[in-house]
């Protein structure tokens, strides 16, 4: 029997998996699923040949969380970069694009040039401060309270409405809001601010890369290091309660508070269990995978090296967006979230094809098909656009739902997204990954750091069950660990 259980197999199980595995303790993972990586699959969901990501596609994090870093994922999987990490078209044949270099992304922006510079200068200059704050619990002292401080200003100017305070044209606002607009919140705010200032901090650091082959390629880079330690990873199988996990001495499950409630039943304190019962979510993402005859024909120059490319017009048009999901509307013209893999990965479409990945924010629980709304919103950016379409293929916020538990009504966040949504993941607590249950863990993005492709809730999971439970430290995770390695904790 195993020392250590984890339930479920995105990113973050995945995680606590290989650390107790490679402390030396028998792990098995337990996925409902009949293939493994949760939020980081990839299929051919439309044509043979043709290789979407279903979940996520585009990974900042994985050059700058800190397991991935610790795991060596660089080493392990091919990360792609685009020449342009991310940009935003406008009208009148207008784009923002944003390099890794920080000097060429100001040097675009025209009269905005040096403004942009002096907000994300100083973030990108202490990365390692921001990353920090941004990889652990709000609610601790900083490593780097200078960075810290700068995030914060940053964030309090960008997340308030004195957010173009700063800027004279249309540029560069679009460029920061295409950012802050992933988190599902209304704009501006504090949450989306931060959240959009480190992801763009971070295009100018490691960049914006995305696997070869796809998301799947992380999962299986974790995958194959768990089998290596001794790990068993078993799909297809639902856990519905503790009794079917016992006797593991550690339970790390990857699940959102309502699955936890399911699992651990009438064992919860009442007070915790009703915070649980209580936890938000938030706003949704209703996807459309195309085929694509050729490149997206975009108007504006530059967007056709773009890995990411965020449309939805200026500030002000991208914030109409989302405040009307925010209120639970859906809007006619949404902010779109479109990658294009195949760019960069030209495996990934046969020849002479390529595949766009898109996907625009709907309200939780929605059913309806915005494919059409999608692609209105790209032709007027990139005039022909229907004419390169062969087909898609539109996932609603229900469907997500219903393929994954964790994305509750389609919230692929896992838990709203704004500052007590950040703090209260999904209680308020020193070490919000441990449940009231001895032995039981949390490790999914319901935990913080929250969302995103990073390990993070995964590893601070795994790195106190480790130290409660066994006495042991976090193990050396590298592809080549020393022996008798130094712990860390
Ligand atoms: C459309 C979309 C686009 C996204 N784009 C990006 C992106 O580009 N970049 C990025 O970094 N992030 C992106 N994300 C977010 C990212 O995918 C998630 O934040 C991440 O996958 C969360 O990881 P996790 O391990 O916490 O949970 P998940 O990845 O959701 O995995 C949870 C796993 O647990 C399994 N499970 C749940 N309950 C049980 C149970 N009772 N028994 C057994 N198994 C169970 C599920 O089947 C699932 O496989 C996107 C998400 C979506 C939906």
């Amino acid at each position: 029997m195993a020392d250590v259980a984890v339930v479920g197999s995105g990113p973050n199980g995945l995680a606590a998996a290989v650390v107790m595995a490679r402390a030396g303790l028998m792990v098995r993972v337990y996925e409902a699923a009949s293939t493994i990586g949760g939020g980081t699959r990839t299929a051919e969901l439309l044509e043979p040949g043709h290789l979407y990501d279903v979940c996520s596609a585009v990974h900042p994090m994985a050059l700058a969380s800190r397991f991935f870093r610790d795991f060596e994922l660089e080493r392990r999987v091919e990360l792609s970069l685009p020449e342009v990490q991310y940009g935003t078209p406008l009208d009148g044949g207008r784009s923002a694009l944003a390099y890794r270099s920080l000097e060429q992304t100001a040097a675009e922006l025209g009269p905005d040039g040096a403004a942009f510079s002096r907000l994300m200068g100083p973030l990108v200059e202490r990365l390692e401060g921001i990353l920090d704050v941004s990889q652990n619990q709000l609610l601790r002292i900083p490593a780097d309270p200078f960075a810290a401080l700068r995030l914060g200003l940053a964030t309090l100017e960008q997340g308030s409405p004195w957010w173009n305070r700063r800027f004279k044209g249309e540029e560069a606002p679009a460029l920061l809001t295409g950012v802050a607009a992933h988190t599902v919140s209304p704009l501006p705010s504090l949450a989306a601010a931060g959240a959009g200032l480190l992801l763009s901090a971070l295009a100018h650091a490691g960049g914006w890369p995305i696997p070869v082959g796809g998301s799947v390629a992380i999962a299986e880079a974790m995958a194959k290091d768990i089998e290596a330690h001794g790990g068993i990873i078993e799909t297809g199988v639902t856990i519905d309660s503790l009794d079917q996990l016992r006797p593991a001495k550690a339970i790390l499950l990857d699940v959102a508070p309502p699955a936890l409630v399911r699992i651990a039943g009438a064992a919860l304190p009442d007070q915790y269990k009703r915070s649980l019962e209580t936890f938000r979510f938030g706003n949704a993402a209703c996807k459309v995978d195309f085929i694509l005859s050729g490149p997206v024909p975009w108007a504006a120059p530059g967007l056709d090296r773009a890995g990411t490319v965020h449309v939805g017009g200026t500030r002000a048009a991208m914030a109409e967006a989302e405040n009307l999901v925010a209120a639970g509307r859906h809007p006619k013209k949404p902010y779109v979230l479109a990658a294009q893999p195949s760019i960069v990965d030209p495996g990934r479409a046969p020849a002479g094809r390529h595949i766009l990945w898109t996907y625009c924010h709907v309200p939780r629980g929605s059913n309806f098909d915005m494919a059409e709304a999608v692609i209105s919103r790209i032709e007027e950016f990139a005039p022909g656009f229907r004419d390169v379409v062969v087909g898609w293929k539109t996932t609603t916020a229900n469907d997500l739902a219903d393929y994954n538990p964790n994305y509750r009504g389609g919230d692929f966040g896992a838990g709203r997204l704004d500052v007590r949504g950040l703090i209260q993941r999904p209680v308020i607590s020193g070490v919000p990954w441990r449940t009231p249950l001895p032995g039981v863990y949390l490790c999914s993005s319901s935990t913080p750091p929250g969302p995103g492709v990073t390990g993070m809730p995964g590893y601070h999971a795994a790195k106190y069950a480790l130290t409660d439970i066994f006495g042991l430290e976090v193990p050396e995770l590298g592809l080549t660990p020393q022996p008798g390695g130094v712990g860390r904790g």
